[in-house]
């Protein structure tokens, strides 16, 4: 699932916000101050929603912070304070875009859409092995288009979302199968046993998706060239 991290103080801006993300597939983290958001920003969301005006850490210095880091994560800018909109989109602070307060929804939410359609190309960019288009629902492995299925479209997307790191079992059924893990994961297996088959993995040794003994899966990051 996509997630989107939405760092505003304003309940009355962030709860009807995040109503409306989540209404539209995202998972949102809604965090009230710039050092939370910034702590929230270690889970790798897909996106980061930024109003300026934030107790603590000021959204403009969150924003630093994770350029900063090296972060490419696409930031939109939510502001009031339109006068500053050229140095939070410059280099200087190096956000992606802004919608200015009192914003429209639809807009808001077009915006959004369209800076998670950026990711996939930077994905390209860095060398990854799996380009992955969660709008379209379309992923591309080493430049191919692969043929999958809905729950492997899924299956693949956590993976490589996670990449490097083991996903449990138990997540993987709770994200993709939307069901709490009851013992049996034998349409899980078969599911990865499907997909390693279309990456042209080999299911004793596999090269891509590894199995954690007792845990679960693990996408291997690709080895730099
Ligand atoms: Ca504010």
């Amino acid at each position: 699932m996509t997630r989107v991290l939405l760092a505003e103080d304003d309940p009355t801006i962030s709860e009807p916000l995040a109503r409306a993300l989540r209404r539209e597939g995202y998972e949102v983290d809604v965090h009230a101050d710039g050092a939370a958001a910034l702590d929230g920003a270690k889970e790798n969301p897909d996106l980061v929603l930024l109003d300026l005006g934030l107790p603590r850490i000021d959204g403009l210095e969150v924003c630093r912070r994770l350029r900063a880091e090296g972060r490419t994560i696409p930031v939109l800018i939510l502001t009031a304070r339109a006068e500053e909109v050229d140095t939070v989109v410059g280099l200087d602070a190096g956000a992606d875009d802004y919608v200015t307060k009192p914003f429209r929804l639809a807009e808001l939410l077009a915006r959004v859409r369209a800076l998670l359609r950026r990711t996939p190309v930077d994905a390209v960019a860095t060398g990854e092995l799996v380009r992955i288009d969660s709008e379209g629902r379309r992923a591309w492995f080493k430049d191919h288009e692969l043929q999958l299925t809905a729950k492997e479209f899924d299956l693949l997307r956590v993976l490589v979302r996670e990449q490097g790191k083991v996903v449990s079992r138990e997540q993987l059924m709770r994200e993709i199968w939307d069901t709490s893990w009851f013992g049996s994961t034998k349409t899980l297996d078969m599911h990865i046993s499907v997909l390693r088959r279309k990456l042209g993995d080999d299911a004793a040794q596999p090269q891509y998706i590894a199995t954690v003994r007792g845990v679960g899966f693990r996408f291997e990051r690709p080895d730099p060239e």
